[in-house]
């Protein structure tokens, strides 16, 4: 096999975004290997608690990467402020002789947002729904250079993920679990405070919220959970997430004072991208009255380039509105209408943009989780469940397939279901055990045997 044949038969996917697979990513060439360690939310422990532990790990695979690219410059971005992590990349880089820069970012949101990273560490704006690739740039994340180092050097395939556990517990944790345990068993694992909790899956802006008990109980690890937020039903997070679109819509007719700070602290906007919530916002009393699809595409189809990082929403905005949701709207409504606007393929960066960064304390403060913030974790829990559920689909694009049926013994980093053509991934037993039930969605293995704790 040669390299990218073995990343794609370790199955090994984007561990910090929304899990695109890394040999299609790998299967380019590019001047720039940006290994994305920024953490981009707060609250979330794990690309810390990697960059710090697995250090050399995380360098031999950038080396990696960086060789299977062509790349000409290599670079880790991460924050400034994370001064022990920086010291062990430092210390690794040293160890292996290698050619890596640590680019330090200041404190702010979105940091790490992958346009975002691009943007600062090389200056190029990325262009509208584009890929950094096309300005040159392959970016991935701390943890998938950790996925990559084994799967190249030791054939192994991914079937474990590191997540922290914060919020409304009585110790934020870390965690390496196999994939397929359930979020329930990881939080007890942190001990809840409260009963009836919700829970974010991911970090408090761009997560999944939960709040019902049987969506909790369903949900489970997979290769792109990184963190879980626990929090009171009652927190302003979790009630917002519920809000109905009719309500937002009549606050937004009511309220929306015009003032553009939805635009002029929009991340996208200030990379350059053509974005302006408050165009959307301002003419959503007259969605239904356009009729001329230029028209509708002038007014509501800068919601294409949102990117969903709800700065306009959680920070921006004094009216409390929620411009993040109405392009979420409009980007289905566009699509429906089979509409499209054309991509400016040459963004610059807009002056102010260095002010304009959102500063990461007051993020958290505006979103009430000061409390939460700067908890962390020291070391690293392991724990085997005795039941995994493994979706098939952990990744974008198609699933995979079963390869297993029930009453099977499968073995830890068996196949259990194979990519499709195109992009997909493979996906592999986390534990060692007997398939109890197979669908389309996934495989319920339960544990049994000796080297699951291995
Ligand atoms: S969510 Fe808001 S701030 Fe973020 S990209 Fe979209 S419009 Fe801009
Ligand atoms: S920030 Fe709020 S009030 Fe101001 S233009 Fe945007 S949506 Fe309207």
């Amino acid at each position: 096999m040669n390299f990218i044949e073995k990343v794609r038969a370790a199955g090994i996917v984007g561990a910090g975004g929304a899990g695109f697979p890394t040999d299609v990513k790998l299967n380019a060439k590019a001047e720039y290997l940006i290994i994305n360690a920024a953490e981009c939310e707060p609250l979330i422990e794990t690309d810390k608690y990697i960059c710090r532990e697995y250090a050399e790990e995380v360098v031999a695979g950038t080396l990696m990467a960086a060789e299977q690219i062509g790349a000409e410059k290599v670079v880790i971005a991460l924050k400034a402020i994370y001064t022990p992590e920086i010291a062990a990349l430092k210390a690794a880089i040293n160890k292996a002789g290698a050619k890596i820069e640590i680019s330090e970012m200041p404190t702010f949101y979105p940091a790490g947002d992958e346009q975002i990273t691009v943007e600062f560490v090389t200056g190029r704006s990325v262009p509208e729904r584009g890929l950094p690739l096309n300005v040159g740039v392959v970016v991935n994340n701390v943890g998938t250079m950790m996925n990559l180092y084994e799967a190249i050097t030791e054939g192994k395939p991914v079937t474990n993920k590191f997540l922290s556990v914060t919020g409304e517990v009585a110790k934020t944790i870390m965690l390496n679990v196999p994939i397929g345990t359930s979020l329930r068993e990881c939080v007890d694992k942190a001990g809840a405070l409260i009963d009836d909790y919700a829970i974010i899956v991911g970090g408090p802006m761009m997560g999944d919220v939960l709040t019902k008990k049987d969506d909790i109980d369903k949900a489970v690890v997979t290769k792109t959970t990184g963190n879980i937020i626990v929090l009171p039903k009652d927190h302003y997070l979790v009630t917002w997430s519920t809000d109905s679109m009719e309500k937002l819509r009549h606050q937004t007719k009511s309220a929306c004072i015009q003032c553009r700070m939805c635009t002029d602290l929009c991340p996208r906007y200030l990379i350059g991208h053509d974005i302006q919530p408050h165009l959307v916002m301002r003419n959503l009393w007259r969605e239904n009255l356009i009729t001329d699809d230029q028209e509708y595409i002038n007014c509501f189809g800068s919601a294409l380039n949102c990117c969903d990082c709800r700065i306009c929403e959680t920070f921006a905005c004094p009216m409390l509105l929620s411009p993040q949701k109405m392009n979420a709207y409009f980007k289905v409504q566009i699509r429906e209408k089979g509409l499209d606007k054309p991509r400016n393929q040459e963004p610059t960066a807009r002056e102010g943009l260095d002010i304009r960064r959102v500063p990461t304390g007051r993020l958290v403060a505006r979103l009430r989780l000061s409390k939460y913030y700067g908890k962390h974790v020291q070391e690293c829990i392991e724990f085997v469940p005795e039941n995994v559920f493994i979706p098939f689909s952990q990744h974008i694009g198609k699933p995979a397939l079963a390869q297993v049926k029930v009453g099977d013994n499968v073995q830890k980093g068996q196949l259990i279901a194979a990519a499709q053509e195109g992009i997909s991934a493979n996906i592999h037993s986390s534990v060692s055990g007997v398939v109890k039930e197979v669908s389309a969605q996934g495989a319920l293995i339960h544990a049994e045997g000796g080297d699951n704790h291995k």
